[in-house]
């Protein structure tokens, strides 16, 4: 005759207990966000950078802009570019999105990736 099968039991260690609270964020979300924007303004300029030109203080360019996106959103999508870079005519707003990834070979998206990337 075959033993009964013993029956596992699960260490219950690993669960939550019900009702148990969450652990206290250690900063508001908010101040998160702060420290995310000026980690990513930290690189200096995408372009000026790719071009060699160096690290150039940035505006942050806001990725969907004028897109109706929350504020919040909006701050998390942000990427570092020069006031020439961003708004002149050598820039993304100057140039457009589709002449501007013509010209550089990048586009905010990839920008977006790779300032993520560095930050990270
Ligand atoms: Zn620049
Ligand atoms: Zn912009």
């Amino acid at each position: 005759m075959k033993p009964a099968k013993e029956s596992k039991i699960l260490p219950r260690k690993e669960l939550r207990e019900p009702g148990a609270e969450l652990p206290k964020r250690e900063t508001h979300p908010a101040s998160a966000i702060k420290r995310h924007k000026s980690k990513v303004a930290a690189l200096g300029c995408y372009i000026c950078r790719m071009l060699g030109l160096g690290i150039t203080p940035p505006q942050l360019h806001h990725i969907r802009e004028g897109q109706g996106m929350s504020q919040r959103a909006d701050d998390v999508l942000v990427i570092p570019l020069c006031p020439e870079h961003h708004q002149g005519d050598t820039g993304l707003h100057g140039l457009g999105t589709r002449e501007f990834k013509r010209r550089y070979r990048v586009s905010e998206l990839d920008i977006l990736a790779d300032t993520l990337e560095k930050i990270a």
